[in-house]
C-alpha cells in the first residue's frame, strides 16, 4: 500500500530528508516535543470545543473557555518532555500566549453565528493521482459556508509572525484541502481562511482553477522525488534547535552522545594524541 501524504509530511522532506528518514521511513517515536507545538495542540483542541458548543446554542463564557486552556494545559505539561527553545522564555510566556489568542478570538467572533460550520478537525483523504497511488490527508481546522454561500477552509495558527500575503497566496497546505473536498461542493466559490490569533488577525486567499492544477502537478513531482530518495541527507539549520530528533541527530549539534567540553587542563588536542 502506498504511503498516504499530508502537507506536513511532504514539508518535513523539504526542511531535512533526514528529519523525513527518522519520522516516516524509520517512523521513530519522537523523543521531545517543541512548546510552540503543544502550545498550538492546546489552542486548537479548547477552539474545537467552543465552536461545537456554539453550533449547539451554548455558547461558553469567556472565563469558562480560558479555565478550559489553562486546565488541559496543566494536565498535560511535561517539563521532561516539552522543549522550550528561546531560552529566554519560560512556560508561562506561552500560556499566557494561549490566554491572548482565546481571549482575542472569543471577543471577535462571539457569538460565533456569522456562519455555519460544515466540519471541525475534519478528516479528508484523496487522490493526488489515481493511477500512480498518490493520495493524500489532511485535517481542516474548520469547514465554513459563509454567508455568501462560499465554502472556507480555516486554519488556526499560533505563530507569532503573519505570513506576507504573498506567502499565503502560494501557500499550499489549505489550497490542498481545496482540492480534497472541491468535489463535495461543485460550483461554489472557495476561500482559505488563516486566524492568526496572536495577532487577532485573519488573511484570505483564493486559488483559480490553473494554480489547483499546477498545485496538483507540483506535488506529484514532489512525492516522486521522495518516492526516489536514498541517502536523505541531514540539511542543518536554525529548525535544528525544534526538531524532536536533535539529541539523535549528529548535525544537530545537541546529541545525547556528544562530548563536555574538556576543562582547560586538558586541551581538546591532547584526544588526537
Ligand atoms: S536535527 Fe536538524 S539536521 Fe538533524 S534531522 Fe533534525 S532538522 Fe534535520
Amino acid at each position: 500500500m502506498p504511503p498516504l501524504y499530508s502537507h506536513s509530511r511532504l514539508s518535513c522532506f523539504e526542511n531535512c530528508p533526514k528529519q523525513f528518514h527518522y519520522r516516516y521511513v524509520l517512523k521513530l517515536p519522537a523523543e521531545s516535543e517543541s512548546i510552540e507545538a503543544f502550545l498550538g495542540k492546546r489552542v486548537h483542541e479548547v477552539l474545537e470545543r467552543l465552536q461545537q458548543f456554539a453550533d449547539r446554542g451554548l455558547v461558553p463564557s469567556l472565563a469558562k473557555v480560558v479555565s478550559r486552556f489553562r486546565v488541559n494545559w496543566e494536565e498535560r505539561y511535561d517539563p521532561s518532555r516539552v522543549r522550550i527553545v528561546r531560552q529566554e522564555n519560560d512556560d508561562k510566556f506561552y500560556l499566557d500566549i494561549g490566554e491572548r489568542c482565546l481571549d482575542r478570538f472569543y471577543r471577535q467572533h462571539y457569538p460565533f453565528d456569522a456562519d455555519e460550520t460544515l466540519g471541525l478537525e475534519q478528516h479528508v483523504r484523496f487522490d493526488l493521482d489515481a493511477e500512480r497511488g498518490y493520495r493524500l490527508r489532511g485535517i481542516i481546522d474548520r469547514l465554513v459556508r459563509a454567508r455568501d454561500g462560499a465554502i472556507e477552509i480555516h486554519d488556526y495558527k499560533t505563530s507569532q509572525r503573519i505570513p506576507s500575503q504573498k506567502r499565503l497566496d502560494a501557500d499550499r497546505q489549505l489550497a490542498l484541502y481545496q482540492l480534497a473536498v472541491a468535489r463535495e461542493y461543485p460550483e461554489r466559490p472557495f476561500r482559505l481562511v488563516w486566524h492568526y490569533l496572536v495577532f487577532g488577525a485573519t488573511r484570505v486567499s483564493t486559488r483559480s482553477a490553473e494554480q489547483l492544477e499546477r498545485l496538483r502537478s507540483d506535488v506529484m513531482d514532489l512525492i516522486g522525488r521522495i518516492e526516489r530518495e536514498e541517502e536523505y541527507p541531514a540539511r542543518p539549520s536554525p529548525l535544528c534547535g525544534w526538531c524532536e530528533y536533535g539529541e539523535r541527530c549528529p548535525a544537530s549539534g545537541r546529541t545525547r552522545a556528544a562530548s563536555p567540553a574538556p576543562p582547560p587542563s586538558q586541551p581538546a588536542q591532547r584526544s588526537l594524541l
